[in-house]
């Protein structure tokens, strides 16, 4: 049972239309009009590569807006990635579906390769199954969906969810195929970023998923090297940048002041000295963080003390599914934006599924 401050009456009380800027996509089929807006947005954000503990090196006065998610919000440098593999769509695909990568109930998306993807290969057929997600679980309910992305493999999520491929809407009133509403692809963060701001100033999305890929990239240039100075650790530092440039659109425009969420995580971290986080038993490639800000989040609050029954710090392991008391992942992150939008869980997801991972103090 969720807490009653978790639900939003978002669809009794859409009666603020937002939303004054055209789709960017030309072959979007959804009904905008019929899109409820919900008292809140949230924003999912995954920053590629990211290691918590290049967070914490470089301290509060480098990198002061992962310190803001820090100090205002509720987090856990210890959360997991997923179990059998550290690399990246299959993590994303983790983080949209609320499933792990393998097994029955497994996406069981696998392989990562950076490619705009055709308009038939999709997350449903490699699953041999309808793989439902954040984006058709928002959509369905009639919220306004997006996703920025800075990788061309992020084109699998639009179009395993275009108007051809999403399925139908069998929640009245009926919202179309295409549970994305608006996508953006950039290769470079920072032209993602100047894509999202301008967004930010004329759109209000309920649902907005956006990829920032700069600690990855160097990573992989570079080598996940957490010294100062260092090619990566200036990479997290951009990142802090980018993510202020997101606060400052929030705190900028009415429409998103004081009812906006972050959800921050990553895909996987990186191994140390090395150009690659593969190995899925490193728990540099596993170890991530994940925070949680926005109106009603514990300021400073341990993800781990709010969960103590439900979520068990894994110390450095990272336990299957099967075993015991699960860490917070990152495939959690679906449903918990979902449960801040009032919506039920994704169909057939495993993670969070009983949408309790709490990220707000208990007041009742
Ligand atoms: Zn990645």
């Amino acid at each position: 049972m969720r807490p009653l401050a978790f639900t939003a009456p978002c669809v009794v009380l859409a009666i603020t239309m937002w939303y004054v800027g055209a789709q960017s996509k030309p072959d979007s089929s959804s009904v905008t009009g019929n899109h409820a807006s919900s008292p809140i947005s949230v924003i999912l954000i995954s920053v590629d590569g990211l290691r918590p503990d290049a967070i914490t090196k470089l301290g509060a006065n480098t990198v002061p807006n992962f310190y803001r998610l820090r100090r205002e919000g509720a987090f856990t440098d210890n959360a997991r990635s997923a179990k059998d593999y550290t690399i990246t769509l299959p993590n994303h695909t983790g983080m949209i579906t609320g499933r792990l990568v393998t097994g029955y109930d497994g996406h069981n998306w696998t392989t990562n390769r950076d490619t705009e993807f055709p308009p038939d290969v999709t997350l449903h057929k490699q699953k041999g199954s309808y793989l439902d997600s954040v984006f058709a679980g928002a959509h369905d309910h009639g919220f306004r969906t997006a996703l920025f992305a800075s990788k061309s493999k992020f084109s699998l999520f639009d179009v395993s969810y275009n108007s051809a491929n999403g399925a139908e809407d069998m929640i009245a009133p009926d919202n179309g195929r295409d549970k994305i509403d608006v996508f953006e692809f950039k290769n470079r963060s920072e032209n993602v970023i100047d894509k999202l701001e301008r967004a930010m100033k004329k759109d209000v999305f309920d649902f907005l998923m956006l990829h920032i890929r700069n600690p990855d990239t160097a990573g992989h240039v570079f080598k996940w090297n957490t010294e100062i100075p260092s090619p990566y650790m200036a990479s997290v530092r951009k990142a802090d940048e980018l993510l202020g440039d997101v606060f400052e659109q929030i705190e900028d425009n009415s429409t998103w002041k004081g009812r906006t969420y972050l959800v921050v995580t990553t895909d996987h971290g990186g191994a140390t000295g090395e150009k690659q986080h593969k190995a899925n038993q490193n728990p540099e490639n596993y170890t991530i963080p994940f925070f949680v800000w926005g109106p009603g989040i514990p300021a400073g609050a341990d993800l781990y003390a709010l969960n103590p029954e439900t979520r068990q710090d894994p110390g450095s392991q990272n336990p299957a599914l099967d075993e015991g008391v699960q860490p917070i992942r990152n495939a959690g992150a679906g449903n918990l934006c979902l449960d801040l939008l009032g919506v039920p869980a994704i169909s057939g997801s495993t993670v969070n599924a009983m949408q309790d991972l709490k990220v707000k103090a208990l007041t009742q």
